[in-house]
């Protein structure tokens, strides 16, 4: 099975990206920006939670019963996330991520891997893995 509906999307974003390098050609630049825009998506989910309060984290041991099948699992396993995003906070985790995958990019561009092609592997990876092997 391959990704159908947005074939061609990360190559096109990754060239977008790669015209738009000047400030950030360096790897050092990408790595630390990189690593940077994670921090702000963390700092965006937390802003969301205490000062805007649309979600709310309620965190706990997870429950499984014993005897749950892997397939199961899904069933008794929480987000711990109680809520929904509202309008705001949606577009600013919107844009954190975005620029998260634009550093993404960035570096995959200043390896000369294809970003399109890492997404197809992975995709491809946990088709073939399923439930196993995967934390
Ligand atoms: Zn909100």
């Amino acid at each position: 099975m391959k990704i159908n509906s947005s074939s061609g999307t990360f190559c096109h974003f990754q060239d977008k990206v790669s015209k738009l390098l000047l400030r950030h050609r360096s790897i050092l630049d990408s790595l630390s920006k990189h690593v940077e825009s994670s921090t702000r998506i963390n700092r965006a989910v937390s802003k969301t939670v205490t000062s805007c309060g649309c979600i709310s984290i309620k965190a706990e041991k997870q429950h499984i019963p014993p005897d749950t099948s892997l397939e199961e699992c899904h069933k008794y396993l929480n987000s711990h996330i109680k809520g929904s995003l509202c309008e705001n906070c949606r577009e600013t985790l919107e844009e954190e991520i975005g620029n998260n995958l634009f550093y993404l990019a960035a570096l995959c561009h200043l390896l000369d891997i294809e970003l399109e092609e890492i997404v197809g592997k992975e995709y491809e990876r946990i088709n073939a893995l399923g439930l196993f092997n995967l934390s």
